[in-house]
């Protein structure tokens, strides 16, 4: 069983050499008195959030990760071994599992239509697209006419949100962190207008370029800098959904904001949310978006490592912004 192990708590940038890859002779089994699923891991997710896991701390929404185990996070996997009678032998599972070959799972939802690609199923139909959906739908308050701004566009919860936004029918203006990434918003999942944020470092101008009349609907994935440009260009009623702050993530001091004066001046709604808040909306979820794929309506963009051994670099690659779509890494071939 190769792994990839957790090394210790990490204070600022991560490193690769904060995990470590190891092979291990020893052999998962089904515990006495325990519904265990062992899973052959096919697929792993790399998710911002992971970093939270990295810090000493145990306050938020989930623990760190424990020095000298694997790294944990979605994945995709086949069933090998049950002891839990909802799952069989052959059964293809998403949920949570380690870094592994071979592994646990927890939280486990089967897979039973595979009507699209497997690897959609971790990131357009899996936590990043159903954050997107309940971020969208249910969070935002959309209505029609709508200008919605998301940052991080191009990744892997920005472009399901612009492109439900466009679906719904908003005007949908999104940044990114590079000429390729803006290029691919405007021309593969539909954004109105997008700019290079790293290239135009004067966020308030470029915000005014591509919202002229303000904004109805923040969309945060970064935080920081961003946010405080953003408050002052949204219009009056306007409601931000705080999904994350990815530009915060490695920093032991938070970045000042400055602007939030306005959410009085122009009555903002501001509300962060976790999609595992959310479950009851997800047979919703999996019955539109599937069909969506199917009548051509969404595009999805994927970033695979190929190999357990790349995980560690594509993770930290993506709090650097080098994935171009979801990040995930290929573990094994279903
Ligand atoms: P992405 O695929 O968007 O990858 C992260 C991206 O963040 C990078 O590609 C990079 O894109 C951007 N980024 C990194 N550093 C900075 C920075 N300093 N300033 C601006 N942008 C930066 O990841 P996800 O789609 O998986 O996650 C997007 C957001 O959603 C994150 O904040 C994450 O924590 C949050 N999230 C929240 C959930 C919830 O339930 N609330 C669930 C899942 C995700 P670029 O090149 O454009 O800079």
């Amino acid at each position: 069983n190769r792994q990839i192990l957790f090394k210790n708590f990490v204070v600022g940038w991560p490193q690769e050499s904060d995990m470590e890859f190891v092979t291990t002779k020893k052999k998962l089994e089904l515990r006495e008195g325990q519904k265990d699923v062992i899973v052959r891991v096919l697929y792993l997710s790399c998710d911002p959030c992971q970093r939270g896991r990295m810090r000493n701390s145990t306050d938020s929404y989930i623990p760190p990760y424990t020095p000298g185990k694997p790294i944990e996070g979605y994945g995709l996997g086949k069933v090998i071994l049950s002891s839990d009678p909802a799952f069989n032998e052959g059964d293809i599972v998403s949920g949570l599992m380690g870094w592994e070959d071979y592994s646990y799972g927890f939280r486990l939802v089967k897979i039973d239509d595979l009507a699209l690609p497997i690897s959609y199923y971790l990131g357009a139909l899996g936590m990043a697209g159903f954050t997107a959906y309940v971020g969208f739908f249910r969070i935002c308050e959309p209505k029609k006419g709508d200008t919605i701004y998301v940052s991080a566009a191009s990744g892997a919860v920005g472009q399901m949100v612009g492109q439900f936004a466009k679906l719904f029918g908003c005007r949908v203006v999104g940044s990114a962190g590079s000429q390729q990434k803006v290029d691919l918003l405007t021309s593969k999942f539909g954004y109105d207008e997008a700019f290079n944020y790293k290239e135009e470092p004067d966020l308030d101008a470029a915000l005014k370029r591509c919202c002229p009349d303000g904004i109805d609907i923040y969309f945060e994935n970064v935080g920081g800098k961003m946010l405080d440009a953003v408050l002052v260009n949204m219009k009056v009623f306007g409601r931000i959904a705080v999904c994350g702050m990815v530009s915060q993530y490695n920093k032991e001091v938070q970045d000042p904001i400055y602007n939030l004066n306005y959410t009085v001046k122009r009555r903002l709604k501001i509300h962060g949310f976790l999609q595992s808040d959310h479950m009851d909306v997800q047979p919703e979820f999996f019955k539109n978006v599937i069909q969506w794929f199917k009548e051509g309506k969404l595009v999805y963009v994927e970033d695979i490592a190929d190999g357990l051994e790349k995980g560690p670099a594509a993770l930290i690659g993506l709090l650097a912004g080098k994935n171009v779509g979801k990040q995930s890494v290929k573990v094994a071939d279903p």
